[in-house]
């Protein structure tokens, strides 16, 4: 009864999107990202309720440049040694003050010293990344 008065309809089933279906294309900096759903580890796929995710690209193990030499990151990428913020072992790009959010969770680092050199003059390197 109430369900019908708040227009849910317990009946219906949500809709569990299947493995290599399009989530979304994404367009940043000049460069498509076509995001779509899957397991980051096969035994996730054997999880109890496993179900397919948006799957983003592993700039880690395949770093990737905006045409300025600036860095795509996740915003749930492992952080780096110039992490700037209030770091504990949760902490990831997302929570970064170098974090630049694009689209979804996909986004770009905004750190000097992560920026590569494409031959033009950058900023100068705060002191944070200069940890030895
Ligand atoms: S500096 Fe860039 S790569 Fe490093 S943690 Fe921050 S956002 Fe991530």
């Amino acid at each position: 009864m109430l369900a019908t008065v708040f227009g849910l309809n317990p009946e219906k089933k949500r809709d569990i999107p299947k493995e290599g279906e399009l989530f979304k294309i994404i367009q940043l900096f000049g460069k498509t990202f076509e995001i779509r759903y899957g397991f980051y580890e096969e035994r996730d796929r054997h999880t109890p309720y496993a179900e397919p995710i948006a799957i983003y690209p592993d700039f880690e193990k395949e770093p990737l440049h905006t045409d300025d030499g600036t860095p795509f990151v996740t915003e749930m990428q492992a952080p780096c040694s110039c992490f700037n913020g209030k770091m504990d072992m949760n902490s990831v790009c997302g929570d970064c003050s170098y974090y630049r959010r694009g689209d979804e969770l996909l986004g770009t680092c905004a750190c000097p010293k992560n920026k590569k050199d494409v031959g033009r003059a950058t900023e100068p390197i705060p002191s944070s990344c200069l940890k030895t």
